[in-house]
């Protein structure tokens, strides 16, 4: 069966650019409503910041039956971090998330950006699956095994779904098992602010359009939507 993980990086608006938190209003329970309409499970890569000062929306994620992951604690890049710096935001992270999911298993660092030899903080800290590393930029990463630590590759970069459905859709098809990723904050109109075009085009209504029409296609193709954990294990590694 083929089948596609949608994950979602949960943190304040196109960070490091904003500090506003629309999509934690607006977007996220756009998202939750339409995965709860669609019947489909996704991973929300949430940040410890995020979860404290937003929990009611935070709690619906394990509640509707979707994996709740760690995104930091705030959205500072880890290879900008020593390692004991990494090592405390994980920890600071994780006390917050296990609030709200015992079994946190998941992690996505921001900007994709995570030293490999911080690899066995995620093993310290309880984690088991890494989404910190990408199939579309160099070094064009496949699945792996790191130490103890599953790593899967995001797909696709975020904005892709922004594109015209019949354009994206087609190509995401070509892979065996996509992971994408999408913002909360890109489902909120962002026209009117001051940040790069890529990560402002088509936000809002027509995201969420285009998300519902990709959602629609692959399950009337019979995709199964997998969380990362889900997926994870189905996995062939070399
Ligand atoms: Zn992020």
């Amino acid at each position: 069966m083929k089948n596609i993980t949608i994950t979602v990086d949960v943190e304040e608006d196109c960070p490091p650019m904003l500090t506003s938190t629309r999509g934690m209003e607006e977007g996220l329970p756009e998202l939750l409503d339409l995965f709860k309409k669609e019947r489909i499970k996704a991973t929300f890569f949430v940040t410890g910041m995020m979860a404290k000062q937003y929990p009611d929306i935070i709690h619906r994620i394990p509640e509707e039956g979707h994996e709740l992951g760690c995104h930091g604690y705030t959205h500072t890049r880890f290879d900008r971090m020593d390692k004991e710096e990494a090592r405390t935001a994980l920890k600071q992270a994780g006390g917050v998330l296990r609030q709200f999911e015992r079994k946190l298993v998941s992690f996505r660092a921001p900007n994709l950006q995570f030293p490999k030899n911080y690899l066995g903080l995620l093993e310290d800290e309880g984690f088991r699956y890494d989404s910190s590393i990408a199939a579309y930029k160099p070094p064009f990463s496949r699945s792996k095994v790191e130490g103890k630590i599953i790593r899967i590759p995001a797909t696709i970069t975020s904005s892709f779904i922004r594109l015209p459905p019949e354009f994206f859709i087609p190509l995401l098809k070509r892979w065996e098992s996509p992971v994408i990723f999408v913002h909360p904050w890109e489902f909120v109109d962002m026209s009117n602010t001051s940040i790069r075009l890529d990560c402002k085009f088509n936000t809002g209504e027509k995201a969420l359009n285009n998300l519902k029409v990709l959602i629609r296609t692959l399950k009337a193709q019979d995709y199964g939507f997998l969380t990362l954990q889900e997926r994870a294990k189905l996995e062939k590694y070399e």
